[in-house]
Order: C-alpha cells, then structure tokens, then sequence
C-alpha cells in the first residue's frame, strides 16, 4: 500500500485489476447529526450524488454512523471524472433538489435497520453520537436548504477527507473539495452505570453492548469471537433458537471502543437468547477460552486472509483511509494477526471481566423476561421514575378529562426538570441541561420536548391548557427550537 497526498486528501493505492475501484471517503456519519438533523449526511451525499452527469459507471454511496463514502468501479478515467464530479458537486450542492431526494429517501425509509445495535448505542450514549440511530428525528421536511449547507461546509472538506484506490490511479486525479478547518468530532458521555445492566429496547434482537477504554488490545475483539462462536455452537446449532449471530465494533476515538453482539431469536425464545449470552459471557470471563477455542479464532482469521487476496488488500485500503479521516492509528491486518496469536486465554478472560461492569444487554420489547438476576439490574433505555418532582404541576383541564384525553396524565415544570406522568403511570424526567430540542407541533398549540436521555415529554393546549404550554415553552432557550420549515408551512396553508 502507497500513501500519496491529491490537492490536500491522502490517497492510499494498491495495485490491482485493469480496472480501477476507488473510494472517496469523509469522516462524518450519522454520530455528528444531530436529532433535529437527523439524515442530513444521507441527504448531503444523495444531493452530490444527484448532480453527477448519467453515466453506465458502477458507482454507490453509502453513509453510516461513522462514515460517508461514494465509491465507484470502471475504466481509470471514468473513475476520476467521478470522483471529481462528486467534489465539485460537493463543493455547490444542488439544493434545488432538496425536495425530491427528501422523496427518495421516504421510499428508501432504511433508518429502521439494525434497530438493536441503534437500541444499545442508545442505552450508551443516550440521543446524541451513534445514539442518534435509534430515532427517526422530527421529520425530513425540518432538512432545509440551511440546514443541508451548514452540514456540507463543515464536514465535507478536504481537511476531513481520504481516498483509497485499488488498480490504475486516475491519471491527472483532481480532488477539488473545498477549503476548511478539520471538523472536531465530539464523543457523547456514557450513560453512568455501576455494574451491568439490563434494558427492554424495540426491535426484535437480542443484543450484548461491552465498552472498553484505553489503548487498543486484541483480547476483547478476540473474546468476542469466541463468544460469537460459542453462541453459534448453542443457540444455532444445538438448540435452533437463533439463526443469526453477529458483533459490531465502534471505535468512539482511539481510547473508546464499543463492541456490540447482536444475536437475533426465534420468536418466543428472546429470554432464553438474553440468558444465553450473559451466561456465556460470564462463563468466558470467569474461565477464559479452552485452547482449541482460541486456535479455532486465530486459524479463522488467517483463513479469512488466506481466501480471497484482492478482498484483503482492498479491505486494508478501506480501513487505512477510514482511520485517515478518523485519526485512529491503522494496524495492517498481518500485525492484528500477530497480536491475536500472541494473545492469551487469561488475556482474553481479564478483558472480558473489565468490561463486565459496562454490559448492557437489551431484550426486545413485547417480551416478558425477570432479566439474568443479580448483579445485573434493571433499566429504562429512558429516564422512568416512580415519582413526579416538584415544580408548578399542571393536570388537563375539566373539558379535557371529559373528552378522555387526560388519561391522569401530569406535566410538571420544576426549577430543574421537565417531567411528565403518561398514560401508564410512568413518569418522564427531562432535566434542562439535558433538553435536546423541542419540536412545536403542527398547530402551533403545542411542542414537543425531546431530551438527550430519550425521554420526550408532548405539551399540547388541548391537553394541559394554555398556561401549561407558556410554562414550558419559557424555559425552551431560543436556540434549542426546531423551527418548522418554511415551505413546510406553505403545504400547510394550501391544504387548509
Ligand atoms: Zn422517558
């Protein structure tokens, strides 16, 4: 692999095919949104993508929590015309089109994919980083031309930018991207935990969420291999109540890692999935993999290696140029496998214990499970107390307790927090350090207060009254209101 640098972007080359595939990657995903803006990276990249000329050229992008990449395969010209095409696009987005891609985005609709690795994330970091992907935000129309230029000037620079290329490098490759300071990427604080816990979450998997801080070591990611093996031998296998068993790993920098495992469950079967893995992870940490267990990892990894070399070397150029735009140090893959041969059962079963402590492990919602038992407590993905604080309380008025839209809900506006009793009994605590956005509803007579401990407490006039909604609406600093958009409101006015 060869690092060269092109107007200011790292370009790592291998050599390869006669024809080229090269990738064009920036470091911003769908962690660096935010929840009122939510999918503008995805919007950003459709946008720049929209303005390229048509072409037969095979060419994708794709955006995820931590990257957006527009990739394509072809003769080397036609590779570079769109790579360049792609900066200059990015450079002078065709916002006139905001609306239509907002279309092809509702049909494409992925944002309910991986809903458990989104759900344990969350369980992490609450709404904010890769929490963000378990919510769909206030809506795509908030996505307005403003909102879509800010992002782009920012993110999408040459500063936050590498390019990897396997085969010919295009020749006379420009990368004309503009001008800007690195973007500084913000890691959201976890979610305080003593001790593992363990959270209902919606989607239909089941799933294991370990953190580990400090220097990179292969222990952890090798004790999830053999606990993915070891799941697999059991709940697929042996026992039929699982099909799939995968883990995902996410580097917050290069001191923070979070390395999920998601195993999805037949239905009925969700408990015994979630005391599977506990049981299993414990079992790891307490006695370490067997011997075989370990060699079965290490001779898997080299066989991976050893399979197909072109899909090694480009693997490789992906994760060179991905730790480019992250600032997260690159290991070739032949120094990984080092380490995992080096790395010890005691090791393995030392990593485990010290991310005991950060479990979460989150079962489905609509599923009724006690949990693990001790040491592994009990947890709202929200902020659910048994008690409303104190503050100035507001319950429906008569006309709406007649109407049944009370359901003996409260809303409370204390000195300190938000805090609403639902319909179930359950009380809602948004403290106002950590209100995220509040989104005024459709008529104007009400908002929504969303904060960044998944909490979101609806304050509307027809059911706690004027007064209730001025309360709240006080204490919603100017810069936290989602503004509806303009065009928006126009729709509105027409249809009316
Ligand atoms: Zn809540």
């Amino acid at each position: 692999m060869q690092r060269i640098d092109i107007d200011g972007v790292p370009v790592l080359t291998a050599p390869g095919p006669d024809r080229t595939t090269a990738a064009l990657v920036f470091g911003v995903g769908l962690r660096d949104e935010t929840f009122a803006g939510i999918e503008v990276t995805h919007l950003v990249e459709h946008l720049a993508m929209s303005a390229l000329p048509k072409s037969h050229l095979r060419c994708n992008a794709v955006t995820d929590v931590d990257t957006t990449t527009f990739v394509a395969t072809g003769r080397p010209a036609a590779v570079g015309a769109f790579l360049e095409g792609v900066c200059r696009a990015l450079a002078d987005l065709p916002t006139d089109r905001i609306d239509v891609e907002i279309g092809v985005l509702d049909a494409e609709n992925c944002s309910t994919a991986d809903s458990t690795l989104g759900a344990l994330w969350a369980a992490r970091f609450g709404l904010a980083g890769p929490g963000l992907v378990v919510a769909d935000g206030p809506g795509r129309e908030f996505l307005t031309e403003d909102v879509v230029r800010a992002h782009a000037r920012r993110w999408f620079v040459r500063a936050n930018a590498a390019l990897w290329c396997r085969g010919p490098l295009p020749e006379g490759l420009r990368l004309p991207l503009p001008d800007g300071p690195r973007p500084e990427r913000t890691t959201p604080e976890s979610r305080p935990q003593t001790g593992p816990v363990w959270t209902v979450v919606p989607g239909s998997g089941v799933g294991l969420l370990l953190g580990a801080t400090g220097p990179w070591d292969p222990a952890l990611r090798l004790g999830v291999e053999v606990l993915l093996d070891r799941l697999r031998d059991t709940a697929r296998h042996r026992r039929g109540i699982s099909y799939s068993v995968d883990s995902v790993g996410l580097d917050l920098h290069a001191g923070h890692r979070e390395v999920a495992v998601v195993v999805d469950a037949r239905q009925g079967q969700e408990s015994a999935v979630a005391d599977l893995v506990w049981e299993q992870f414990v079992a790891l940490g307490e006695a370490g993999p067997t011997a075989a267990e370990l060699a079965h990892a290490v001779a898997g990894f080299e066989e991976e290696l050893d399979a197909d070399e072109q899909a090694v070397v480009e693997a490789e150029l992906v994760d060179a140029a991905y730790c480019a735009v992250s600032g997260l140090p690159f290991r070739p893959v032949q120094d990984v496998v080092r380490a995992w041969r080096t790395t010890t059962a005691e090791d393995v079963a030392a990593a485990l214990r010290a991310a005991r402590g950060t479990v979460v492990l989150a079962v489905p919602e609509g599923v009724s499970y006690a949990g693990p038992g001790a040491p592994v407590e009990r947890r709202t993905l929200c902020w659910v107390e048994p008690v409303l604080p104190d503050g100035e309380t507001f319950r429906p008025p008569l006309a709406a307790r007649v109407l049944g839209r009370a359901q003996g809900r409260t809303l409370v506006v204390g000195t300190t927090a938000l805090a609403h009793r639902a319909a179930d009994g359950d009380v809602h605590r948004i403290p106002w350090e950590l209100l995220e956005c509040a989104v005024p509803t459709e008529d104007g007579r009400g908002l929504l207060v969303v904060g960044r401990n998944l909490c979101t407490v609806p304050v509307h006039e027809d059911v706690f009254g004027r007064r209730a909604v001025a309360a709240v609406r006080a204490r919603v600093p100017a810069d936290r209101w989602v503004a509806r958009p303009a065009r928006r409101q126009e729709a509105l006015v027409r249809a009316s």
